[in-house]
């Protein structure tokens, strides 16, 4: 097959995959490779789940897209479910993590005007953040090797050092609008947000009237252990941006926004044609249910529990290793070298991995993951290591 076809955006493997199962890809020429990326945070039930299989069968059978000018069932019945789970009272549909993010900017300048009016528009990122390939999602995205080529970028945005308190207190005034943040920085190399910075974010947006907006396109979706990241501190955000594992594999993203910051959108602000549909919205109401009600996201805090005590074994033999970031099964290496050469040995012994930042390796297996499979995984880890 030939690739000149194919843009050329991604340093790509020297692997073609055909087929997948469970945690398992194979490429086209039938090797097979235990998947501990997940599609970056995507495959949370593995490669085609029976249900989600199902689900699209039927689905697709039944309704698989209808506009937005006219209602459907699945999308108002994944609606009801997240804000449910969420304690958030509406959603906004779309196909992607950058979407998702797009919609929630929008948001804060739209609700940022309604409160001061036009000069109420700017919108505090962190430096070290990924949100997206797209304009704006790319604008609050900060790190200079992602923008360098693109500018000039969206106007109206600040960075912010992540996790330092005082350097948000210096930048908030009565012109922001929002103030995004991941908490658990993914591509940036798995680094956590700090209790005491958040809780300085939530105290800000609620003095300045600012809408906070989460982004756990990466970390949401059972991948900490809990459903939605926010859940591990003691603060809520206004605003939640939702993707990759929610459909499983299938594309779908979404805004989540508490009641006051979502009536801020009217009948015509924001749109999306593909946003909601009743395909996308039903493999998301099974992943839902695979995850809260079939014992996923309990195997997904088990298996943490366990594979950080096997990571951490290996940081007390290899002097490689510095230590264990992260939390649930969203966990990062973190080395004293570039984490492609372990991704790379990794790779020819059978384990996808994926790099974050420069010196950790992002380990992100299925939510359903068994301890066996976790086995074979730190044993190839190892055997890398050992190489290193
Ligand atoms: N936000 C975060 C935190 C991400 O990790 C990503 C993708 N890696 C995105 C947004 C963008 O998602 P997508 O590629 O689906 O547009």
């Amino acid at each position: 097959m030939k690739k000149e076809h194919i843009m050329n955006t991604y340093g790509r493997f020297d692997a073609t995959f055909v087929k997948g199962s469970g945690t398992k890809v194979y490429d086209a020429q039938g090797k097979v490779y235990l998947d501990f990326v997940s599609g970056v945070a995507v495959n949370c039930l593995g490669h085609s789940h029976p249900a989600i299989a199902k689900t699209l069968a039927d689905q697709s059978q039944t309704l698989i897209h209808v506009s937005n000018l006219y209602w459907n069932d699945k999308q108002l019945m994944l609606a009801e479910k997240l804000a449910a789970y969420s304690d958030h009272h509406q959603v906004f549909f779309s196909n992607s993590g950058s979407e998702a993010v797009e919609t929630g900017l929008k948001l804060a300048r739209k609700y940022g005007k309604i409160k001061g009016g036009s000069d109420k528009n700017v919108i505090l990122y962190m430096e070290n953040s990924f949100h997206g390939r797209t304009l704006g999602a790319l604008a609050v995205t900060g790190q200079e090797k992602y923008q360098k080529d693109f500018m000039p970028l969206m106007q109206g945005l600040k960075a912010v050092k992540f996790n330092d308190p005082d350097d948000l207190e210096k930048k908030m005034d009565d012109t922001v609008c929002g103030v995004i943040l991941e908490p658990i920085q993914g591509e940036g190399g798995i680094i956590t947000v700090s209790p005491e910075f958040l809780q300085k974010a939530r105290n800000l947006c609620d003095q300045y009237q600012a809408l906070l907006i989460f982004d756990e396109v990466q970390c949401g979706i059972g991948r900490t252990g809990k459903l939605f990241a926010y859940e591990n501190f003691t603060i809520q955000p206004d605003v939640i941006c939702m993707a990759k594992g929610l459909g499983g594999g299938f594309p779908i993203g979404a805004t989540l926004a508490k009641k006051e910051a979502a009536q801020a959108f009217v009948p015509g602000d924001h749109g999306c044609t593909f946003g909601g549909n009743p395909l996308a919205c039903a493999v998301a109401l099974t992943v839902l249910e695979e995850l809260m009600e079939k014992g996923v996201l309990e195997n997904t805090k088990q298996q943490s529990v366990y594979i950080m005590d096997q990571l951490s074994k290996l940081q007390n033999k290899y002097p490689v290793v510095q230590g264990v970031q992260g939390m649930g099964l969203m966990l990062g290496l973190g080395l004293n070298i570039e984490g492609k050469h372990l991704v790379q040995k990794c790779f020819e012994k059978g384990l996808l991995l994926v790099g974050a930042g420069e010196k950790v390796v992002r380990i992100l297996p299925p939510l359903n993951v068994t301890q066996g499979e976790i086995d074979k995984a730190i044993a190839i880890i190892e055997a890398a290591l050992k190489e290193l």
